[in-house]
């Protein structure tokens, strides 16, 4: 990319063609260009002329003067946006209306450049262009820019016009977030913030996103006075994770009155989403069930109602797209159903594998989405794609999905998406190669045919500086494990313990990173970047470790058999001093499993001292597991408990709802234990049958180790202690307990009103 070696190309083509060349600036020299805007410029184009100013003064030390078309042509002219000059330069129209909003056109006619764009952005798209293409800038993230130092910048001969394969650009990644980094890689999208001066964007407006029917019909409104609006799910309307019943003429007149009121409150926002909420459960009343029956998909209903909607819009906002979802159990086309033509589906591939491109790729949720696509692309000029490009369970988890995503790009533009929304990690920076995934995605998303590898050995050897061949053999090493869709596909909730990225290559790994450290130590941004790509290998590596932090409760002779290793404590250290130099870092979507896992790494970085030798613990209620929280039982307060507080079973079911994983635990290898439990029951007068149930299971031999269950005649009115088991514990082993069993047939009710569970004692039987 040196603009010597440019020079010196040039010196052997014609003489005609190296005449056409033109030295934009010369460092130590005079300003021999001038920048010419309209003198009634729009604020993309103020903006765009001014950031031409800002580069080349960065590039070359020369600040060229920014002056309007309403003075004489200068001598030598960079003519940006359509100024009074362009035509007569140009010697022709300029033609700016085909370049729709976003497209631009760059052409020398010596001495002159023109840069000329589409209505809202492409005068500003054209300048960056300019800049990066000819001069050799690059906004990698909104930290990491490389302006290069020129003795001369130098433009060849060009007449290049450009229009993005996409007009909604979404690499929905929480650093290209960033205005500016958007604007300079040419990305569009909703999240972005955009100002006026970067052309804006296409909005969503109104609030309405995405997952919008509980917001604009809501069932703590509705659901008491009217539950036919909501789905009937066997026979009843459900007010809990409910979507709407969508032939209700009622809802349709309620979610259409509410659209208009938000669209006339955002009216110059582009779209509005009319789409299910983020769960299963659509409507199965007789009228849904016979349309999405004859559609052979309950996107019938869907497009049905959503084009209702959109009718009544296009009345008063003809400009307006609505759109809505085709996710999960509305994937599938419907059959005769066809969305209006202002209504815009956007298709999700949240089932895929992304190890490689959707197309040609042997998962079966892939080779149905490749069918779901063709379907929805013959019916509409409108669609959309919401794609998947992160693991959400992990941000900071390896994710070795670059492979796909220029093939992505492709196979959509293929099947006439117009907008395409890529989803990354959106709550924080430093995930997964995530600043070379949005970069790339920016670029592909504009033009998906550039090639992958210059793109890869541009970002690598400017992000990663010195250590970028280093990087570069992790990278590609690690995309090496997913060779097989089929059978072991990459899917965006995947665990970071799933084998098929082995251990052995994760200790390879970090030896890689420390080298690629190493070759950056003297240069601090690229030592930044460096410390931020290891993350992942860090965060696999502590992952995979054995959880002795998990231990609550000590039965053994030798605790310090169970003491956090000292190479756990310092990858957990290495973690936290990474995230606390990283500042905005996101492990997870869930904010529970990013908050629980920093809370891991700091416990597991510094333990507290193992307790003394014992050969007896108890094991208090609070220790339990309890599934279903809530409606299966739960923690209450208990005089009659020792420590006043009990774990209480309803006799609603008889699940093993409450456990003890003795991964909690530690036991003594090989050694014989005993458990033994406190408990109590209130039993349902005059009424025979099982009080409760419970024993220790083997999880991976799939058999029993012991147990205890009472019948109410059985068992007393207050708390008593009962022998559960006496076994060897393997870690596989968990203690549970649950309600007596009755036979649910004919409406027959449990024998008990509740199950109190005290504590458990754990002690050496040997
Ligand atoms: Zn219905």
């Amino acid at each position: 990319m040196s603009p010597m070696i440019r020079v010196v190309a040039a010196a052997l083509l014609p003489a005609l063609l190296v005449a056409q060349n033109l030295t934009v600036a010369t460092r130590g020299q005079p300003a021999a260009y001038s920048i010419v805007r309209p003198a009634n410029a729009t604020p993309p184009q103020l903006y765009a002329a001014q950031e031409l100013q800002t580069f080349t003064e960065q590039m070359t030390g020369v600040k060229l003067p920014v002056v309007t078309d309403d003075a004489p042509l200068p001598e030598r002219a960079i003519l940006v946006g359509g100024t009074r000059h362009t035509e007569p330069v140009l010697g022709g129209p300029a033609g700016l209306a085909s370049l729709g909003e976003d497209g631009f056109r760059i052409v020398t006619r010596p001495p002159h450049l023109l840069i000329l764009g589409g209505a809202s952005r492409g005068t500003l798209y054209g300048v960056y262009e300019v800049l990066e293409r000819f001069g050799g800038c690059r906004w990698y993230a909104s930290w990491h820019s490389v302006i290069p130092r020129l003795d001369a910048w130098v433009i060849p001969a060009v007449d290049e016009t450009q229009k993005p394969a996409f007009a909604l650009r979404e690499p929905f990644w929480f650093d290209m977030f960033n205005g500016d980094l958007a604007a300079r890689n040419k990305a569009n999208g909703n999240a972005m913030r955009l100002a006026e001066k970067h052309g804006g964007k296409i909005r969503f407006g109104g609030g309405l996103f995405c997952h919008t029917f509980n917001p604009l019909c809501p069932p703590e409104e509705f659901f008491a006075t009217h539950p036919e609006y909501f789905s009937e799910i066997d026979g009843t309307r459900v007010k809990e994770h409910t979507q709407l019943c969508l032939t209700s003429p009622e809802v349709l007149k309620i979610v259409t009155a509410r659209v208009l009121e938000r669209i006339r409150k955002d009216p110059s926002a582009k779209l509005f989403s009319v789409s299910q909420n983020d769960w299963q459960n659509c409507c199965a009343c007789p009228a849904c069930k016979a349309i999405d029956d004859r559609e052979e998909s309950h996107a019938g209903t869907l497009i049905q109602f959503v084009n209702q909607v959109a009718e009544a819009v296009e009345k008063e906002f003809p400009e307006v797209w609505i759109e809505t979802l085709a996710y999960q159990y509305t994937r599938k086309p419907p059959k005769t159903v066809r969305p209006r033509r202002n209504v815009v589906p956007r298709l999700c591939t949240i089932e895929c594998d992304f190890s490689r491109p959707l197309d040609g790729n042997a998962f079966g949720q892939n080779r149905k989405f490749v069918e779901d696509i063709r379907g929805w692309s013959a019916m509409t000029d409108k669609l959309f794609i919401w794609d998947y490009t992160t693991n959400f369970r992990g941000y900071t988890a390896p994710f070795p999905n670059v492979l796909a995503l220029q093939g992505n790009v492709r196979f959509f533009r293929d099947n006439r998406v117009v907008g395409l929304f890529e989803q990354g990690a959106y709550q924080g920076r430093h995930g997964d190669f995530a600043e070379l995934k949005a970069w790339l995605l920016a670029k592909w998303l504009w033009n998906p045919d550039l090639p992958a590898e210059p793109l890869l050995n541009d970002f690598f050897a400017g992000y990663y500086g010195e250590a970028a061949p280093l990087v570069r053999r992790y990278f590609d090493e690690v995309h090496t494990f997913y060779d097989d869709p089929e059978k072991k596909p990459l899917r965006i909730f995947d665990d970071v313990k799933n084998p098929v990225i082995p251990d052995a290559f994760y200790g390879r790994a970090a030896a890689l990173w420390r080298q690629a450290e190493a070759a950056v130590k003297t240069s601090p941004a690229h030592l930044y970047n460096v410390r931020m790509g290891a993350i992942p290998v860090l965060y696999a590596r502590l992952s995979r470790e054995p959880r002795q932090d998990e231990i609550k409760v000590w039965v053994t002779e030798e605790p310090g058999r169970f003491a956090i290793p000292p190479e756990t404590r310092g990858l957990a250290a290495e973690l936290l001093a990474r995230f606390a130099e990283a500042k905005d870092i996101r492990i997870s979507e869930s904010v529970e499993r990013h908050d629980a896992t920093l809370a891991q790494w700091k416990a597991l970085a510094n333990p507290p001292p193992p307790p003394a030798p014992q050969a007896r613990a108890t094991v208090e209620d609070a220790l339990l597991s309890l599934g279903n929280r809530g409606t299966w039982g739960d923690t209450v307060a208990d005089p009659l408990a020792e420590d006043g507080s009990a774990m209480k079973l309803t006799n609603t079911h008889y699940e093993w709802c409450t456990t003890l994983p003795f991964s909690r635990v530690a036991f003594d290898p090989g050694k014989k234990y005993r458990l033994r439990m406190r408990v109590r029951v209130e039993k349902e007068p005059g009424k025979e049958g099982e009080a409760f149930w419970s024993g220790v299971y083997d999880a991976k031999n799939k058999k029993g180790c012991g147990g205890c269950d009472r019948k109410n005649a059985a068992v007393g009115d207050g708390y008593a202690w009962y022998d559960v088991a006496e076994w060897v514990p393997e870690p596989a082993h968990f203690f549970w307990i649950g309600p007596g069993r009755f036979d649910k047939k004919g409406g027959a009710a449990s024998a008990i009103r509740a199950l109190f569970i005290d504590k458990l004692e754990i002690s050496r039987a040997d």
